[in-house]
């Protein structure tokens, strides 16, 4: 017997999710979920609401109510979707549960502790119009590759390049559509992900077995270059402990003071 982990896409806790997701990607992962069971498996088949993130925080705006409100009442309209539709999840959770949180501040601390986290102050996109800072997909512009003219700050999809928001020609607020962009300095913490190219190529040379779509895929990005990646956002509603790292002097020995 073997023992299979099982998940899929988590979907976001906004809005209600319509038969597409639905079939495209919750029920494929039960369908093997279910597969594997009958075949004698064991199987621990999770999944839950994605509930971070700026649309969410947009959402619970749109609607006057506090974000945490907002997720309880859209987990729970979910998760009773899904036991309607008879999904076979053995347990449906929270990002914003308290396990997740400490699962997610033991990984960043662990990274931390390896050296593979960094503090960096940024140049952001900051709308005043909407009077907040613009994260990754919330600024779209013309992709500087291939000329998409809805290419999203984080990635182009057309032609699925990754992009820093100020790579965009001609960028505009996805939330208002505003073209008055401006780029002001922000602190976030990085993982150092440029750092792992010759263990992640030596990884998937060890792997011949996966499908070949997989591997020229990977080595795609690899050859592209993997760029440091930002995983901090300037938003109240998040994983909490993490934003200490911030502080600034950060480190740095305090040479003034070892000196004395
Ligand atoms: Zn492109």
């Amino acid at each position: 017997m073997t023992k299979f982990l099982i998940t899929s896409a988590l979907p976001y806790v906004n809005g209600v999710k319509h038969l597409g997701n639905l079939a495209g990607s919750l029920l494929p992962a039960d369908i093997h979920a279910r597969f594997r069971r009958q075949t004698g498996h064991e199987v621990l088949f999770l999944c839950g609401t994605d509930e971070h993130g700026t649309p969410v925080e947009l959402a619970a705006r749109a609607e006057g109510i506090p974000v945490a409100d907002y997720c309880a009442r859209q987990h729970a309209i979910q998760a009773d979707i899904y036991r309607r539709f008879g999904l076979s999840f053995d347990h449906f959770s929270r990002t914003s549960g308290s396990a997740n949180q400490r699962l997610t501040q033991e990984i960043f601390q662990c990274l931390d502790a390896a050296g593979h986290i960094e503090a960096r102050t940024i140049r952001q996109a900051y709308s005043p119009t909407d009077a907040r800072f613009l994260p990754d997909r919330y600024v779209v512009g013309t992709c500087p590759h291939c000329g998409s003219t809805n290419a999203r700050g984080d990635q182009c999809e057309t032609c699925t390049r990754v992009l820093d928001p100020e790579d965009l020609l001609s960028p505009r607020s996805a939330i208002s559509g505003n073209v008055d962009i401006e780029f002001r300095e922000t602190r976030h913490l990085f993982l150092k992900l440029s750092a792992f190219e010759g263990d992640l190529r030596r990884w998937i040379a060890s792997h011949p077995e996966w499908p070949l779509l997989v591997r020229s895929i990977a080595l795609k990005w690899l050859d592209e270059g993997l760029r440091d990646r930002g995983i901090t956002r300037d938003l109240a509603w998040g994983v909490p402990g993490i934003d200490r790292c911030l502080a600034e002097p950060r480190r740095r020995p305090r040479t003034g003071a070892m000196a004395a």
